[in-house]
């Protein structure tokens, strides 16, 4: 039986209008929540994820300030520019897009946000606070995929859940999120990388199986169990003459062959995608909410 697949567009759009009216009670009561957001270069995709949350912000009624500066802008300058949203009571939350050119110590770049304003959860401290389960702003990718799991009414408690991939702003934190001593944690996870044997012995173990590679379609339907959930994560351009711009997007999984093992499935697009950028901004809303407090 082909899969149900999980919308995430929809999922992040019901977020999203409690979110606006949130907003809206916030702005009665005098607080605009406000993003900052810088974008070093012209990479398409960096120049369409800016475009995304420029939009949602819009979308919300929330402020953004979107910098957008050469390529050869020195680390100097950009810590410069930090510093300053840093001090601008404007701005609740920092988000500079990654990657960086190589140039920037982008280690450094993030620990220069202060940690009230990093509503992106990659500075050493939220992740620490996370892995502690701790309250913390929570990286959106893996807060977003968490959210699509509760919301598709998937039990996570007591699963056995793969995740493929171990970078630090997807495999690893959610990972963690899965291993949490909560009801929407208590998995058991194992995480797979480059280094992994005979992967699909693993992944066909698994009853949530989260593909974070970057690999187009490297998952297929013989790596994965029946009835199986299935998130994916990847999103990658391969060249297609047939399409107005040339490629098309792709997951790491291939989708044709999954969605006849899951009983449930993430497209690409339009899976776990639409909820990294709603997750930002419940992010910044939350970081608004704490300046209202403080
Ligand atoms: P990344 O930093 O490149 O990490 C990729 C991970 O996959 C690494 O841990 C790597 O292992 C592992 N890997 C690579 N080849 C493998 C193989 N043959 N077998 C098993 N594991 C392998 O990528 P990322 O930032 O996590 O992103 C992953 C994908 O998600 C990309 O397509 C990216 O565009 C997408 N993404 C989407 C969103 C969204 O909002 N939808 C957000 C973030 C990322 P090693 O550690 O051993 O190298």
């Amino acid at each position: 039986m082909a899969a149900e697949i999980i919308d995430g567009k929809l999922i992040a759009n019901e977020i999203r209008e409690e979110l606006k009216k949130e907003v809206q009670e916030m702005k009665a009561s005098g607080i605009t929540p406000g993003l900052g957001v810088i974008l070093l270069g012209d990479d398409p995709a960096s120049r369409s994820y800016v475009t995304a949350k420029e939009r949602a912000c819009d979308n919300l009624g929330i402020y953004s300030e979107n910098v957008k500066l050469p390529v050869e802008t020195t680390e100097n300058d950009l810590l410069a520019l930090v510093n300053k949203m840093n001090n601008d009571p404007k701005i609740d939350g920092i988000l500079v897009q990654l990657p960086l050119p190589k140039h920037i110590d982008t280690d450094k770049v993030i620990m220069s946000i202060l940690p009230k304003k990093d509503v992106d959860g990659f500075h050493p401290q939220s992740i620490g606070k996370m892995i502690m389960g701790k309250e913390t702003f929570l990286p959106c990718t893996p807060y977003g995929i968490i959210k699509l799991l509760l919301h598709s009414n998937v039990k996570v408690e007591g699963a056995n859940v793969v995740v493929v991939g171990r970078s630090n702003i997807v495999g690893k934190p959610v990972a963690n999120l899965l291993l949490k001593k909560s009801e929407e944690g208590n998995a058991t996870v194992t995480v797979c990388h480059s280094r992994t044997k005979n992967i699909a012995e693993i992944t066909k173990k698994a009853d949530i199986l989260i593909a974070a590679i970057g690999k187009p379609e490297f998952i297929t339907g013989d790596m994965i169990k029946d009835g199986a959930v299935v998130i994916d994560v990847g999103v990658n351009r391969v060249d297609d003459s047939t399409k107005k711009k040339g490629y098309r997007l792709v997951g790491d999984v291939e989708y044709k062959t999954a969605s006849e093992k899951a009983s449930k499935i993430t497209p690409v697009p339009g899976g776990v995608g639409p909820m990294t950028i709603t997750m930002l901004m419940y992010n910044t809303v939350k970081s608004a909410r704490n300046r209202e407090k403080n």
